[in-house]
């Protein structure tokens, strides 16, 4: 049967074009915006129309296959599956500015960054715009059950979205249309480890998204020891795309920084990275790494945090410390998926 979900309101015409135009219409409110997961829910269909709808179409959205909360209530993981059997986790975290979003872009990940879970069983496929879209069409009925909606989408969880550029904007553009939830592309973040042909893509498309960039390391020696992606992308050529989207866009470009300890965390380092970043239009998030299993790495001391932050913020640059959201829910990307695939 064929799945209407995922399809734009001109592909949702031409496949009714037995019905009235506005018939599409109502049917990409429901699917979209009124939570509806078979036509059964359209009561302003008649019963005759739905019951041959039943038998032409289904919707097929994601399936919760597991749920997690944090202590604090803020943070709820999801470990969606797919109509193959693939799962992907998507996070929703409740901010003091929003509901937020994070979803996976790909079932796990080839870019073989040293310090992260989604990579560790490497890549199963990519995700389509329809799956993607569903992971956040998901979390927005499971919000509406409680009068809430989905403020702000960050695309930050399991995968390299520039790698699957096609789909992802294909996703971008369905999720900005007013049949949807009508996000502003202000409102939705990407963050990639720096494909930089995709970066100028995406400037090219001219969609003002917030760009983020795992940068993890100020050298190029280590960041390519941390990211392989570095042989290919080195770090002058990241940083000069990132430089090219701030300039178009006139947005700010925020650099990802995982604080590692006694790797990437001494002041040495954080003098490298004032000067590598001097005079661009941007923000540096410092995120102090959430440790997994699999890998030997250490969190950074207390000390060693602050001291890094303060030494960015008087030396020119704008650093902020991640808040961490998630603690005790297998917060590392990747880390329930694989604890469900371990199983
Ligand atoms: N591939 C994209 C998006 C997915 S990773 C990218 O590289 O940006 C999202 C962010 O989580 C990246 O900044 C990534 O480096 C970071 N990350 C990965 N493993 C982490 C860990 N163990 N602790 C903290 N952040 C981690």
């Amino acid at each position: 049967m064929k799945n209407l979900f995922g399809l734009t309101l001109p592909e949702l015409e031409a496949e009714l074009s037995d019905l009235p135009k506005f018939r599409a219409k109502q049917i990409a409110e429901w699917i979209y915006q009124r939570g509806a997961n078979s036509f059964d829910a359209m009561t302003n269909l008649s019963k005759n129309l739905r019951a041959e709808l039943n038998q032409r179409y289904e919707i097929s959205k994601p399936r919760q296959i597991k749920i997690q909360n944090s202590a604090d209530k803020l943070t709820t993981k999801f470990l969606l599956g797919f109509s193959d059997g693939a799962a992907v986790e998507t996070v929703l975290m409740r901010h003091d500015y929003g509901n937020s979003v994070c979803i996976s872009t790909q079932v796990g990940c080839n870019m073989g960054c040293k310090f992260c879970a989604s990579t560790l069983n490497g890549l199963a496929r990519n995700l389509t715009a329809a799956e993607m879209l569903g992971e956040i069409i998901f979390v927005n009925d499971f919000l509406r059950e409680k009068s809430g909606k989905v403020d702000t989408v960050v695309i930050m969880g399991t995968g390299e979205p520039l790698t699957n550029f096609d789909n992802l904007l294909a996703m971008l553009k369905i999720l900005h249309e007013d049949y949807t939830l009508g996000l502003s592309y202000r409102k939705i973040t990407i963050s990639t480890c720096g494909i930089v042909p995709a970066i100028y893509r995406l400037i090219d498309e001219k969609i003002p998204v917030t760009l983020s960039i795992s940068l993890h390391a100020p050298n190029d020696i280590l960041r390519s020891e941390l990211m392989p992606i570095n042989s290919a992308f080195p770090l002058d050529e990241v940083l000069k795309a990132g430089e090219d989207f701030a300039q178009v866009t006139g947005r700010r470009v925020t650099y990802e920084y995982i604080l590692i300890g006694g790797v990437n965390d001494t002041e040495e380092h954080a003098r490298q990275l004032a000067k590598i970043l001097a005079g661009q239009l941007c923000n540096v998030n410092l995120i102090p790494i959430n440790p997994v299993d699999e890998r030997n790495f250490k969190r950074p001391t207390h000390n060693a945090i602050q001291k890094f932050f303060h030494f960015l913020n008087t030396h020119g640059i704008n650093a902020t410390i991640r808040k961490e959201f998630g603690a005790g829910i297998d917060a590392a990307c990747g880390q329930l998926r694989n604890s469900w695939i371990n199983r």
